[in-house]
């Protein structure tokens, strides 16, 4: 099955900027982008990122609050303080054998840095790489890892897997069945997260964000600073 995925791969997988790249830091970059926002959003803000920070000392070196607003559209904006502090990490320390150390980095993330960036032998599986071993039931190595992340997004998604275009379909034990729909995220709107994201844009344009649940929320991730009745970003 690698073979032909390899095959498919090689005439239909996705052209992503940091696939370009072994630098672990862009691609550190790229994989956090990627956990929590569709991947063609992420493509101009990756890009613009390593415009602005393009090593990981310039992040490092870069006020939290810049890296707060720089972020801003991506959502979950936790994740850009951990880039931070996981880019401060490293320019102290050099990058950690167990790249789980770095703040906001879990199992998936590590490996992926450790395989597109470091070559290690090691493939790393998020939920459109378990969903494809499961329904094949077959075991793929390191070298297919983009492969199978480009089917999982592509062809053999969640619901309604398109088999009929797919390079597997000929020996995968799961051709043509449908799935129940997944649970069903959250909406955005008129949730506390949409709370937390209107009193962060009100703070980064020096407004009072009127709404102290939220500010105690951001405060709580160091997101925002607060000082008597002054709001700011951190310092
Ligand atoms: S044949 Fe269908 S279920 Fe099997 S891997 Fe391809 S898309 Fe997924």
């Amino acid at each position: 099955m690698q073979e032909q995925l390899l095959t498919w791969y090689a005439a239909s997988g996705r052209s992503l900027p940091w696939r370009a790249t072994r630098d672990p830091y862009a691609i550190l970059v790229s994989e956090v982008m990627a956990q929590q926002t569709q991947v063609d959003r992420v493509v101009p803000r990756w890009q613009r990122w390593l415009e602005r920070w393009p090593t990981v000392g310039s992040l490092a070196a870069a006020g939290p609050a810049d890296v707060i607003a720089e972020w801003q559209g991506l959502g979950y904006n936790r994740r850009a303080l951990n880039l931070h502090r996981a880019a401060q990490h490293v320019a102290a320390h050099g990058w950690p054998h167990d790249l789980t150390e770095l703040p906001g980095v879990g199992r998936y993330t590590a490996d992926a840095v450790a395989c597109f960036a470091l070559g290690a032998d090691v493939l790393p599986v998020d939920v459109n790489v378990r969903r494809i071993q499961e329904r094949t039931g077959a075991a793929f190595t390191s070298a297919a890892a983009q492969a199978l992340m480009d089917l999982g997004a592509t062809v053999c998604l969640a619901r309604i897997p398109r088999c009929e275009i797919c390079p597997l379909a000929a020996a995968c034990p799961s051709r043509g069945r449908r799935y129940e729909p997944l649970r069903k995220q959250s909406a955005f709107e008129g949730s506390f997260r949409q709370r937390r994201s209107r009193a962060l844009r009100a703070v980064l344009a020096g407004e009072d964000p009127q709404d102290e649940e939220a500010v105690a929320a951001l405060t709580r991730d160091g997101l925002v600073h607060v000082s008597g009745d002054s709001i700011s970003l951190p310092a």
